[in-house]
């Protein structure tokens, strides 16, 4: 099982592309998320990850940075339909506000025969709090993950009977998901700044972004063994990996992954 990294980036970051990975089992691919345009066509292929070896995307939330890659994707795998007897399902999960505003977007920037697909090869699927699915062979169930934004989901995958991979999204982890984050074994988080910058700036209360010391604390409190912090600023992207870490090791005992775009996670 592997995580390849395709963006690291918050929503405007110009010297990374937006947080979005892929989760890898055999030769099958889960997306999660998109980022925010057609610099995801890019990264897949970079990645070498062929568009119809992914079984399914899932899409957080309805923020540009995260959806709009969904409909590039949509266009590459509509084609594949339409010019190619491609046959195969492919599935989108999201929350009521994600399905309906993919519907909306297609309806007016992609022609009639890609939204037909949407009726037929390309399934979009609702889920909501509990809601439980099985891609990549392995076991999911999502979350809402009460954002202060818009309504936004995360998931917890269950990589063996015991071990869990957990993705809590882009804020501040609420409360009330506390009681998913507790125990796994991987943590995919969002850590916006650290350090100083992050003391000054204070991104948990200008826009409910994490920062690494609150996220680590989580992890360290909650018993999480591994935590990927993403979602971040690329003011120092040189030193963001070192500057990072560092600040997450002050409150955390675990293994801390801060990436660049196009690393792979081995998921143990
Ligand atoms: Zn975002």
């Amino acid at each position: 099982m592997k995580i390849i990294v395709l963006g690291t980036g918050h929503g405007t970051a110009t010297k990374c592309y937006n947080t979005c990975f892929a989760m890898q089992n055999k030769d099958k691919y889960f997306l999660v998320d998109a980022g925010g345009g057609n610099g995801i066509l890019r990264q897949l292929e970079k990645a070498n990850i062929d568009v119809t070896k992914i079984e399914s995307m899932f899409i957080s939330h309805t923020h540009t940075d995260h959806i709009m890659g969904a409909i590039w994707i949509i266009r590459l795998i509509g084609r594949k339909y339409l010019k190619e007897n491609y046959n195969k399902y492919f599935y989108i999960y999201g929350n009521n506000e994600v399905i309906n505003a993919i519907k909306k977007i297609c309806s007016v920037v992609l022609p009639e025969k890609f939204n037909e697909l949407l009726e037929d090869k390309i399934k979009l699927i609702e889920v909501d709090t509990a809601t439980t699915i099985k891609c990549i062979e392995k076991k999911i169930v999502f979350f809402d993950i009460n954002a202060k934004k818009v309504k936004q989901m995360g998931f917890t995958m269950f990589l063996n009977k015991r071990d869990r991979f957990t993705f809590i999204g882009d804020e501040v982890c609420a409360e009330n998901t506390e009681k998913v984050v507790k125990n796994s074994k991987w943590l995919f988080a969002d850590a916006f700044m650290a350090g100083k910058e992050a003391e000054e700036y204070n991104p948990i209360k200008k826009h409910s972004h994490s920062t690494v010391e609150f996220t680590s604390e989580l992890c360290q409190r909650l018993n999480v063994e591994n935590v990927i912090l993403s979602h971040t600023v690329d003011t120092d992207l040189a030193n963001r990996k070192k500057i990072f870490t560092q600040d997450a090791k002050q409150y955390f005992d675990g293994n801390v992954f801060v990436q660049n775009d196009l690393e792979i996670i081995e998921i143990k």
